[in-house]
């Protein structure tokens, strides 16, 4: 059995005493949070304020990205131990914004995931295809190529803490939800790539989450798929009174 995982995506949004707020906010609504693993992933600026107003409340920190090399001059980046240092226990590696924004590669993801997991921060890799890719009947070529892309550089060791995020990029932002059915389909096959590099207990083991418009409405469907194991949040997780609600929509008691 699986234990949900469900995270907030901030992306560019709050500042400190915003994050502050709402991390006050959250632990008011989330007094029971067994059954299900949390995380919020705030930009950096605010990463140790929001891990410090959270105290010892249940719910992990995440950077939303990283830099593979530990220092340098490589102006702009923040390194894995930075991200530990700063209280972060999670790291989301290759969304689509990073992929599709800024030009990252697989071979980038392929690093930062090293990278995150050799600092001791378990990963959030995501994966997902283009609206053409799904029309060109694609879709499950896409995934197999970015998740054993990101993957190149791991053991099936290394690998047993990491988290896959399943993200159409058709559905990120745009209030278009996969079908329950359409994300199953995603999941089941994305397992079924892990069995295949890993084996098949670390792919049982392993939790396929799903992003891309979630919102209350829809997570309860989403979640009763048998492949999926939560969910990554982006608009609907700024606000605390809506995340809560996710949260308390996926917890399994
Ligand atoms: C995301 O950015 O990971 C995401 C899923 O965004 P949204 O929920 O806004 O579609």
């Amino acid at each position: 059995m699986r234990t949900p995982f469900v995270a907030a995506n901030w992306k560019m949004h709050k500042t400190v005493s915003e994050s502050v707020d709402y991390a006050r906010t959250l632990r008011g609504h989330l007094e029971q949070t067994d059954g299900v693993d949390i995380a919020l992933a705030p930009p950096f600026t605010a990463l140790n304020a929001l891990r410090n107003a959270l105290h010892d409340a249940p719910i992990h920190v995440a950077g939303q990205d990283l830099y593979w090399e530990k220092q340098g001059a490589f102006t702009g980046q923040v390194s894995a131990a930075m991200l530990t240092d700063a209280g972060a226990s999670h790291v989301i590696i290759g969304h689509s914004e990073r992929r599709h924004i800024f030009g990252e590669t697989d071979d980038q993801v392929a690093k930062k995931v090293a990278a995150a997991v050799d600092a001791n921060l378990t990963p959030i890799v995501c994966v997902g295809e283009t609206l053409e890719q799904r029309d060109g009947d694609k879709t499950l070529d896409v995934l197999d190529r970015q998740l054993t892309a990101a993957f190149a550089e791991l053991s099936a060791g290394d690998a047993h803490s990491a988290i896959v995020a399943y993200e159409p990029v058709w559905a990120i932002g745009t209030g278009r939800n996969a079908t329950p059915e359409q994300a199953q389909v995603a999941h089941a096959h994305l397992r079924a790539r892990i069995a295949a590099i890993f084996g098949s207990d670390l792919a049982a083991a392993c939790r396929v989450i799903y992003g891309g418009s979630v919102k209350p409405s829809n997570v309860a469907a989403l979640s009763s798929q048998p492949d999926v194991d939560g969910s990554l949040v982006g608009g609907a997780g700024l606000d605390p009174d809506g995340f809560a609600e996710i949260v308390r929509q996926s917890q399994t008691v």
